[in-house]
């Protein structure tokens, strides 16, 4: 069976840094069976899910201030040691948040996962967009520390938008294909 990586706040886990969880609609099985939630719960029930947290990997406690990826330079950038991840009060967080991709990535690789869900838009787990730096809510195109770690090293990364095609390819997996 094909384990899969999963952002620990989707599964309901109270990590983030306001100290919430964002669990996936339909997790508590009180709804739709075909809502996303209902997937990962039966991922958790199969016990298939690798439910992890990178930030709190890293060392990171909850609750912790935000932090954002600095002058919007990208998730490469800070992988490559040319931009920071900070706090709104200018601290710098870089270390922990890089900490907690490695150590994502090897629990990941550890686990033989081949696909992660991810929770959009974090610092470390968004996929197609992250917040800016600025701390005003605008966001940029590009993957969070985590995530750009991840499809370096050949994991196929999905977001809680995108839990049936998360879905659809570990059954492809499963069958045998790429
Ligand atoms: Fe969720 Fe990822 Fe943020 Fe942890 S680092 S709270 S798993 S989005």
């Amino acid at each position: 069976m094909e384990s899969v990586l999963v952002s620990a706040c989707l599964m309901g886990r109270p990590v983030r840094f306001d100290g919430a969880a964002k669990p996936v609609v339909g997790l508590t099985g009180d709804g739709d069976d075909h809502a996303p939630g209902a997937i990962l719960a039966r991922w958790r029930s199969e016990g298939r899910a690798v439910v992890y947290c990178p930030e709190v990997g890293g060392g990171l406690g909850v609750p912790r201030p935000p932090a954002e990826i600095e002058n919007a330079a990208g998730a490469r950038a800070v992988l490559d040691g040319t931009a920071r991840i900070v706090t709104p009060q200018g601290v710098d967080v870089t270390r922990a948040y890089l900490a907690g991709a490695h150590a994502a990535l090897e629990t990941a690789r550890s686990a033989g996962v081949r696909v992660a869900v991810v929770k959009e838009s974090s610092p470390s787990c968004g996929l197609r967009q992250v917040y800016d730096g600025t701390f005003a809510g605008k966001t940029v195109s590009g993957p969070g520390v985590t995530t750009r770690l991840l499809l370096d090293h050949g994991i196929a990364v999905y977001t809680e938008r995108d839990i049936p095609a998360a879905q659809a390819h570990l059954t492809a997996l499963e069958q045998g294909g790429p």
